[in-house]
């Protein structure tokens, strides 16, 4: 399979990325918004054509499912299966080696960066398919919100605060009952999940949308109740990032009044990057340590 480059656009006009205007692809600066390089330099329609994303959903899908892979293959006969509800689960050896978050892998072993790296490993097959469908379902309401580039950051960010809430349950509240106690160990992109459905609130809270509003309610409660139920979940995480979701919506720079910018994007990929870091990071660590 041959790998080829978008081709640069250099005549003509283009949806400016950030208010959706139309533009002359050689303008430096809209003349409706102000965003310099409306056009990305050429690039905007190539973008674009990934989705309103901008190919976020295929990235982490993509990811995450290479990582699934390798977490089973790492160590076969550690695989387990429990009936059809937990179907070809990696082994604690292996999710450990690859990057699992919570409360022993931070305080006890030092490994801060699986607060990122952890959401995309997951736990077995169920555990994979059921949140890379939530993703794909709720990213392109919050792209459509926020933009693509403030929907990375929101998905990075409540990753962390995801991860950081159920360890440090686990570490300074242990007497907790089990069903309601923290993570020792967490893996999984529905910390994401959760932030990704806070922020949709507090977007139809400051956008006005009572349409938007109502549906990020009833799926967020949906969604807890649900998980509550499944067993083996961590709530903890969940609600750690549907708090970061929410408070991240009262921001200034994600205010849903107001379009995406540059820096949005640029704060996008540096997330992307800063992931790809602690994702290779965890093995590395593990194998040599
Ligand atoms: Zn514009």
């Amino acid at each position: 399979m041959e790998f080829k480059l978008p081709k640069r656009q250099t005549t003509g006009s283009v949806v400016c990325f950030s208010c959706q205007k139309l533009v002359s692809i050689d303008q430096e600066k809209c003349p409706f918004c102000g965003q310099p390089h409306p056009g990305l330099w050429g690039y905007a329609r190539p973008i674009r054509r990934l989705g309103a994303d901008f190919g976020f959903i295929k990235i982490v899908s993509v990811g995450c499912i290479i990582l699934y892979a390798i977490t089973l293959l790492f160590d076969l006969p550690g695989v387990r299966s429990q009936g059809v509800m937990r179907l070809l689960a990696p082994s604690s050896y292996s999710l450990a080696i690859f990057g699992s978050t919570g409360s022993i892998p931070l305080f006890e072993w030092g490994r801060w960066w699986t607060v990122i790296g952890s959401g995309w490993l997951h736990g077995d097959l169920w555990h994979l398919c059921f949140n890379l469908v939530w993703l794909s379902f709720l990213s392109p309401m919050v792209a459509g919100g926020y933009g693509a580039g403030r929907l990375v950051s929101i998905y990075t960010v409540t990753t962390v605060t995801s991860s950081l809430v159920t360890s440090f349950v686990a570490q300074y509240w242990p007497s907790l009952p089990a069903s309601f106690s923290g993570a020792s160990f967490s893996v999984g992109a529905s910390g994401g999940v959760f932030g990704l459905l806070g922020a949709l609130v507090i977007y139809g809270q400051r956008s006005g949308r009572q349409q938007v509003l109502q549906q990020a309610l009833i799926l967020s409660i949906v969604s807890f109740v649900l998980s509550a139920f499944l067993g083996r979940v961590d709530n903890w995480g969940h609600l750690g990032g549907f708090i970061g979701g929410y408070l991240i919506g009262l921001m200034p720079g994600f205010n849903p009044n107001q379009p995406q910018r540059l820096y949005h994007l640029g704060i996008a990929v540096g997330a992307l990057g800063v992931t790809l870091i602690c994702v290779i990071l965890s093995p590395i660590h593990g194998l040599l340590f």
